[in-house]
C-alpha cells in the first residue's frame, strides 16, 4: 500500500463533531438516509468529496456523493430504489424522486510505483478499479479538500491529507507528486482551476508550476470529456473568474486554440467575450437557463468572421453563406479539441449566420426574421454585440422596439424599416446574387 505521500502515515486526524462546523442540516434528506441505513446495517458510511468541502464552506451543496465499504452489490441489496451503473467501475445510484445519491464502494488507486500497465506514455491513468479500503481511497482523490469524509457512525470528518486546513486557509493543493497527479489526468488541471474560481481559494505554488509544465497534455483527454468539463467552467456561475484564470494558466489556449490567438490580438474581441462571460454568470445567478451554444458563439465568433471574409473574397456568397460556410470550418476545427454535440453546433451555426440579416429592416422578409427559430438567440448575440460597440444601435433598438409593438404598429416599422441601418456596411460594394438575404 502506498504511504501518505503528505505526511507519512495512513492514520486519519479525526475532528470531532464539536471541533467543526459541518452540520447535517447542510445535507439532503436522501443522503442522510442512505448512509444511516448503510451504517445501520454495519457498514462504513460518509459523505466524501464536494458536499464536505461546500458544507464546510457553507456553500449549500447540491449533490452528495457517498463512500462506503458496501460492495455495489451489498449497497443495492439495502435499497429498492436503486440501480448498478457503470462497467468497468461499479456505482449504485439510490433513487428518491429526481434526486439521485451515488454510492461508491471505496476504490484503491489502481496505479503504483512501479507498475506501468495501467497508464499510457504520458503517464495517463488508463484503468482505475480496484475495490479498497477508505484509507486507500483517499488518494486516488484530486485535491486535499476534495478528500474529507464525513462519519455518519459519529459525525465527524477523517482527514487524511490535511484538507481540513487547507479548506480553512482557502488553498488547492493536490494530493502527492503534483507534477504525476497532474500527468496521471490532466483534467486535474482544469479542475484547480474550476474550484480556485467556484470556492474563490488559491492554487497551491506546486500545482500552479505542475500546470506551467503539463497544460500541453490537455490535447491527449477525449474530446468529450472536454466538454464536459467545458460546461462545468463556464456555467456554474463564475465563468468569468473561470476564464481569467485559464488564460493566466495557459490552458484556455489549449481549449480554443483559435479563439486565444484573437483574443490576444483584438481588445474589441475580448471585452465582446467579457460581456458574455458576465451575461452568463448574471443569468446563473439569477436562476435563468443557459445554453452552451451561445458561449461558443462567442468564442468562435471572431475566427469565424474572419474565415467568412477570406472565402467571400473567394467566392460569390452572401454574408450569411459565408458565415454559415465559415462556422461550419470553424466548428469541425474546434472539435478536435472539445467535442460539442450536433445539438448545440446547428443551432450556434444559425445564430451566427443570422447576424446580417439584423441589418435588413424593411419588407416581409425583414419581418419574417422574428418568426425564425433561432431569433432569440441571434438577437441577444447581435445586442450584446451592440453593448460593447460593435454593431449599430439603431439597430439593435429596431429590433428591441419590433417585439413588443402591436402587429399593426410593426408592419408600419416594417415598411418604414431603417435604411441607414445600411450605412454600417464596409464600403466594398457587395456583389449581388440569388442573396438569401436581400431586404
Ligand atoms: P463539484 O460537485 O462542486 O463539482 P466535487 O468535488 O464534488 O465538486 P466531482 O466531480 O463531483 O467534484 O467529484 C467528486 C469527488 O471525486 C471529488 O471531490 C474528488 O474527491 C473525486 N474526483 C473527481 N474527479 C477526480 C479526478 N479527476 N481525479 C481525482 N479525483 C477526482
Ligand atoms: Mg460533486
Amino acid at each position: 500500500m502506498k504511504k501518505n505521500p503528505k505526511n507519512g502515515s495512513k492514520e486519519p486526524r479525526i475532528i470531532p463533531r464539536a471541533a467543526h462546523n459541518v452540520t447535517r442540516a447542510e445535507f439532503s434528506k436522501s443522503a442522510l438516509k442512505v448512509l444511516y441505513r448503510l451504517n445501520k446495517a454495519g457498514y462504513q458510511a460518509f459523505l466524501v468529496g464536494g458536499c464536505v468541502r461546500d458544507a464546510m464552506l457553507e456553500l449549500h451543496p447540491k449533490d452528495f456523493d457517498v463512500a462506503t465499504d458496501a460492495t455495489p452489490e451489498e449497497v443495492k441489496a439495502l435499497f429498492g430504489n436503486c440501480r448498478l451503473i457503470g462497467r468497468r467501475f461499479r456505482l449504485a445510484h439510490v433513487r428518491f424522486g429526481r434526486e439521485i445519491i451515488e454510492v461508491a464502494t471505496f476504490r484503491a488507486a489502481a496505479i503504483h510505483e512501479h507498475d506501468d500497465h495501467h497508464s499510457d506514455d504520458e503517464g495517463r491513468i488508463l484503468r482505475d478499479n480496484v475495490y479498497g479500503s477508505i484509507d486507500e481511497d483517499v488518494w486516488r482523490r484530486d485535491f486535499t479538500c476534495n478528500a474529507l469524509y464525513y462519519n455518519i457512525a459519529d459525525f465527524s470528518i477523517w482527514d487524511y491529507t490535511d484538507g481540513f486546513e487547507d479548506v480553512k486557509k482557502k488553498r488547492i493543493v493536490l494530493i502527492g507528486d503534483p507534477e504525476k497527479r497532474m500527468r496521471e489526468d490532466p483534467v486535474r488541471m482544469l479542475r484547480a482551476v474550476r474550484f480556485a474560481a467556484k470556492l474563490e481559494f488559491e492554487i497551491d505554488e506546486p500545482v500552479i508550476r505542475a500546470i506551467d509544465h503539463h497544460s500541453h497534455l490537455l490535447t491527449n483527454v477525449p474530446a468529450a470529456r472536454l466538454f464536459d468539463e467545458f460546461l462545468k467552467l463556464f456555467q456554474a456561475g463564475n465563468a468569468e473568474r473561470t476564464f481569467d484564470l485559464l488564460r493566466d494558466h495557459g490552458l484556455f489556449r489549449e481549449m480554443f486554440p483559435a479563439t486565444a490567438e484573437e483574443l490576444d490580438a483584438d481588445a474589441d474581441f475580448m471585452r465582446f467575450t467579457r460581456a458574455a462571460l458576465q451575461n452568463t454568470d448574471r443569468r446563473v445567478k439569477q436562476g435563468k437557463s443557459v445554453t452552451p451554444m451561445f458561449l461558443l458563439g462567442v468564442f468562435l465568433w471572431l475566427p469565424v468572421k474572419k474565415l467568412a471574409e477570406i472565402r467571400r473574397s473567394e467566392e460569390k456568397m452572401s454574408e450569411s453563406q459565408a458565415l454559415a460556410l465559415a462556422a461550419y470550418e470553424i466548428v469541425a476545427q474546434q472539435q478536435r479539441r472539445i467535442s460539442i454535440p450536433k445539438r448545440f453546433t446547428v443551432p450556434m451555426r444559425e445564430m451566427l449566420s443570422l447576424q446580417p440579416r439584423f441589418e435588413f429592416k424593411r419588407g416581409k422578409r425583414a419581418m419574417k426574421l422574428l418568426d425564425h427559430r433561432r431569433f432569440r438567440a441571434a438577437y441577444d448575440f447581435m445586442l450584446l454585440l451592440s453593448e460593447v460597440g460593435q454593431g449599430s444601435e439603431e439597430t439593435a433598438k429596431f429590433w428591441t422596439d419590433v417585439q413588443t409593438q402591436s402587429a399593426a404598429e410593426r408592419a408600419t416599422s416594417f415598411q418604414l424599416g431603417q435604411p441607414t441601418g445600411q450605412k454600417n456596411r464596409r464600403p466594398r460594394r457587395r456583389r449581388r446574387k440569388k442573396s438569401t438575404q436581400s431586404p
